[in-house]
């Protein structure tokens, strides 16, 4: 593919000054634009569009230092360096902190000239490039939602449908061994479709879309109607699951939904993971800017050496009686992400044998005094 030449522009008010410079970077092969003073050369940032722009730090009228700062706000990726007299040199440190690439003091030599550019179009293309893969990693990533949302999710949804109406007898008595059969393969496309929503959750996240909007929200009533919810899962291996005590302050700033997905999979864990006769207690507290919300278990507990990847992706403890529990090992990361994405923090505790404690601090909502 054949380049385009990159685009320097020399702002500079004296004429000796520009035509040095023009001379030596157009035997660079660059192609150069000029302007003697800041406002011309402001006007031609907009029109051209250069690469870089070289600008001397004092000029009258609109100066170099205003120049960068304007050339900044019309396009961030464009590289400025700037050029000072000899007593300048503080200026140049504060054009640096306004975002210059680099200065060049006075007098310099065509070679000073060359490699600052040289560098600095280096730097352009870097920046160029990494914002292109970025762009195309969010078109990858949110393609990939489209994909796995409608093209994979929808017709698993249709099979699913079609089992329920088999295993209902709808289109004729169906025999039990070709029931049980179904039945199976009906239970094996549900650990797909959980497998399925989990990965859209995580990728729904990475992409920033879940959590747009925060406001005040009781975690006490989160809990009460997760732990409704779940009353039934706990009474195969009777296990008590309960509500501690809570602070007089529940209120966070968060997202309902996204919340309720962090806490149910704390506590689905907490009953998933625990012994018979097992208990899961759960406890909100408030400290000076965070409440603290705490599930505990009596279960397996997780051995230290796990422990630092329980929130990976994909990550399973391995170990006998877990085996048997189903899983994606999603859940704790995704819970990790939402809670993240709320400026919060989870940890845990946890000893083999006794048990574990899952934490999740969240920051503190606003006295909401309308519902009081
Ligand atoms: P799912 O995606 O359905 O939640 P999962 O429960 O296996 O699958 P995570 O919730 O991410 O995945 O948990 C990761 C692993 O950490 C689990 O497989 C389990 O071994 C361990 N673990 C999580 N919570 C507990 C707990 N309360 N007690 C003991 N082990 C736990
Ligand atoms: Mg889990």
């Amino acid at each position: 593919m054949l380049e385009k030449k990159p685009v320097i522009l020399v702002i500079d008010d004296e004429e000796a000054m520009r035509d040095s410079c023009c001379q030596i970077l157009l035997k660079e092969g660059l192609l150069t634009e000029t302007a003697e003073d800041g406002s011309i050369g402001l006007e031609k940032v907009k029109e051209t569009k250069p690469d870089l722009v070289l600008v001397d730090l004092k000029m009258p009228g609109v100066n170099g230092m205003e120049v960068l700062e304007k050339t900044k706000e019309i396009d961030p990726n464009i590289i400025t360096v700037v050029i000072t007299g000899y007593a300048t040199v503080e200026s140049a440190v504060e054009a640096m902190k306004k975002g210059a690439y680099d200065f060049l003091p006075k007098p310099f030599t065509p070679d000073q000239l060359r490699i600052i550019i040289r560098r600095g179009l280096e730097r352009r293309k870097l920046t160029l490039e990494t914002e292109s893969l970025r762009k195309e990693k969010k078109l990858i990533e949110d393609s990939f939602i489209t994909m796995v949302s409608h093209q994979l999710r929808s017709p698993l949804v249709a099979i699913m449908q079609y089992f329920e109406v088999i295993i209902g007898g709808m289109v004729g008595e169906v025999p039990g061994k070709q029931k049980e059969m179904i039945l199976k393969a009906r239970n094996r496309l549900e650990s797909l479709m959980n497998l399925i929503n989990d990965w859209l959750d995580v990728a729904r996240l990475d992409s920033g879309q879940i959590i747009d909007k925060l406001k005040p929200l009781s975690l006490k009533k989160i809990i009460k109607k997760l732990i409704d919810d779940m009353e039934p899962l706990t009474k195969d291996g009777y296990i008590s699951l309960e509500l501690g005590s809570c602070s007089k302050n529940d209120l966070v700033q968060g997202d309902e939904e996204t919340l309720e997905q962090v806490f149910s999979n704390l506590i689905t864990n907490a009953i998933r993971y625990n012994k018979p006769k097992g208990r899961v207690l759960i406890t909100i507290k408030e400290n000076k800017d965070f409440i603290a919300v705490e599930v505990q278990d009596t279960g397996i507990g997780i051995a230290k050496d796990h422990l630092p990847f329980i929130f990976d992706q994909f990550y399973r403890v391995k170990r006998g009686e877990d085996q048997k529990i189903k899983g994606t090992g999603l859940g704790l990361s995704i819970a990790k992400k939402i809670v993240e994405a709320h400026g919060g923090s989870i940890q845990v505790s946890s000893e083999i044998g006794k048990g574990s404690i899952f934490t999740v601090f969240l920051f503190k909502g606003e006295k909401d005094d309308s519902k009081a």
